[in-house]
């Protein structure tokens, strides 16, 4: 029986040999179903292409995921036909019965926790810890949104005049398009997904193309939930092509989107525009980038901000929107700190994601790679390269340095009981997309890599006088995403709360892995449209509210 109190899925517990076992034991079956064929899924319908996407493992690049196949615009067409034919029956099925898949949904997906965070290792690079958190927020999603529409469902008597009745109500937008990226490849198209479904919407998922494996398993969890074919469609294929093609459909009336600013904005122009046989003005809700601040007050506890900052600038190798990439230091710590922080650095451990010793893995892609050369080398006229600026071909078996600080552990925390020092074989054979953690220091706040979003591991110091201008550095961005600060003082920490203008603001802990419900998250200017997925305001974007007044004393 669902209980009607929203609870966050808990995260797996390493430190316990048997949950370790069971993800060696996921991580060898997904193994063995490497290289398998997906198609599109259409209308409940499974459709093989002639056009196949290869999904490779960015540890090994010459090891494919799966074989998936691409939309062309044909299917698109398909694909919004079916999803208008499923429309009418799913909007005008009793919401408590449609949040009831979504409730079988998140139970499918429990039961197949190890499973899907192994092919979100195996398929993205995260780490053990990272792939289980991709797990449980989508796990959180289905639970939190299912019961957001069970809040949202009920119509509300408004006024209080005789004779007059009011309700108030929402209904569904009709037929729209999720579009994912890849550094959530399972948390974020569940929670889009999710929120257009449980509200009522009929959907078409067009995937990242470099996560389309994880996000066809997400499908089929939703069928098999009871979820009706049409209801839910998988259409992966080029973003440029059928991305467009379906954001620019007369027929779409929603667009969730989550990625860069570059292709969110483009989405917005495009979405703007009328087309020949449209009816509704187009919605859209998106969820874009960042270049997140923490600043270092003077009498920050230090070891504390060191590893919030290492923990939040190269978690999954700065691949979050919510990463860190910009450290503003007042000037009479700055030097105490820069020394931590490098020193700290220095310990991560880098290798394939496959073994949990590992805290960074690659980067998603070789372009990935080139993106972060290439600011590497804009860095070096702009600020001091102080740590790393390389490639990694060989990631080295074991770290030198010892953690400074014991809040520290997920750096380099043995794993499952096992000695240290176990090989990275993985990372060092078959080129992975291995980067170093780079750091810049005495970097101006003006510069290009203090101003654009990177999205790998590079971070750049930025020294200041004071506090205010450390808040007028960390807003000085077009993005406002999150940021955080370190600090002892609580008349500085109150201002901050008031002047650091992001959507998701930390005071001493680090400034990624908001939990669904509890830091609802997303951001502002640049970085999005603000109405945070994984909180109260999220599912009114997918519906439109109605009024219905009657005179009761109508008299026939
Ligand atoms: P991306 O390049 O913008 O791609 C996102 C999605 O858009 C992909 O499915 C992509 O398809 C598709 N796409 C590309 N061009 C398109 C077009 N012209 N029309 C329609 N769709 C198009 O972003 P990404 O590299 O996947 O993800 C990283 C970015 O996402 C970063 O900027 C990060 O900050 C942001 N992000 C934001 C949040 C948040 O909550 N604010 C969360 C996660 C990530 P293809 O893959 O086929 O190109």
């Amino acid at each position: 029986m669902m209980s009607s109190l929203f609870v966050n899925e808990p995260a797996t517990d390493f430190s316990s040999a048997a949950n370790c076992e069971k993800m060696k034991m996921a991580l060898e079956a997904v193994r063995r179903r490497l290289g398998k064929r997906y198609p599109l899924v259409i209308g409940g319908e499974k459709i093989e292409t002639d056009s196949v996407l290869s999904s490779v493992n960015p540890s090994k690049p010459g090891e494919v995921v799966g074989y998936v196949a691409m939309a062309n615009t044909e299917h698109v067409s398909q694909a919004i036909e079916a999803a208008g034919k499923a429309f009418p029956a799913w909007r005008d099925t009793d919401f408590h019965q449609r949040v009831e898949f979504l409730f079988r949904a998140a139970e499918k997906m429990r039961q197949r926790r190890f499973e899907l965070a192994a092919l979100i290792i195996l398929e993205i690079g995260k780490n053990w810890r990272e792939a289980d958190a991709d797990v449980t927020e989508a796990i959180d999603f289905l639970e939190y949104y299912g019961r957001e529409m069970l809040r949202l469902g009920e119509p509300i008597g408004l006024g209080n005049i005789p004779d007059e009745k009011n309700e108030y109500s929402y209904q569904p937008r009709g037929v729209g398009v999720v579009i994912s990226p890849w550094n959530f490849p399972l948390a974020i198209p569940t929670g889009m997904a999710s929120a257009a479904i449980a509200t009522g919407n009929a959907v078409i998922l067009k995937p990242a193309s470099q996560s389309p494996v994880i996000a066809s398993w997400l499908v089929d969890i939703l069928l098999d939930a009871g979820i009706p074919g049409g209801v839910i469609n998988y259409l992966p294929g080029s973003g440029e092509q059928v991305g467009e093609f379906l954001v620019k459909s007369p027929l779409i009336q929603f667009i969730a989107f989550t990625g860069s600013k570059k292709v969110g904005l483009k989405i917005n122009r495009l979405a703007g525009d009328t087309f020949e046989g449209q009816e509704a003005v187009k919605k859209v809700v998106m969820e874009m980038g960042g270049k997140n601040a923490i600043i270092i007050d003077s009498d920050a506890n230090l070891d504390a901000a060191t590893s919030g900052v290492i923990q939040s600038a190269f978690g999954y190798q700065g691949q979050k929107c919510s990463a860190c990439s910009r450290v503003i230091v007042l000037e009479d710590i700055y030097d105490i700190f820069l020394e931590k922080l490098v020193a700290s650095a220095k310990t991560i451990r880098i290798g394939s994601p496959e073994e949990l010793d590992n805290f960074m893995g690659p980067l998603i892609s070789e372009e990935a790679l080139r993106k972060v050369e290439r600011y590497v080398e804009i860095g070096k006229s702009e600020g001091r390269l102080v740590l790393g600026g390389e490639r990694i071909k060989t990631p080295p078996l074991f770290s030198p340095v010892p953690p400074l600080h014991p809040h520290a552990p997920s750096l380099t925390l043995p794993a499952c009981g096992e000695g240290r020092g176990g090989g990275t074989e993985g990372g060092r054979k078959g080129g992975g997309y291995f980067f170093s953690p780079t750091i810049f220091v005495d970097v101006p706040p003006k510069t290009r890599i203090a101003q654009e979003e990177i999205f790998g591991p590079v971070l750049s110091v930025i020294k200041v006088n004071d506090l205010s201008e450390a808040i007028a550095v960390a807003n000085g961005t077009q993005y406002a995403l999150t940021g955080g600060i370190y600090s002892r003082n609580r008349a500085n920490i109150e201002r901050a709360k008031r002047e650091f203008r992001v959507g998701n603001l930390y005071v001493n802990r680090k400034i990624t892995g908001a939990i669904v419900s509890r830091q609802p998250f997303g951001g502002f200017k640049m970085s999005g449209v603000g109405s945070k997925a994984g909180g109260p305001d999220y599912l009114v974007q997918f519906m439109v509210p109605r009024t219905v007044t009657e005179n009761t004393i109508y008299d026939e």
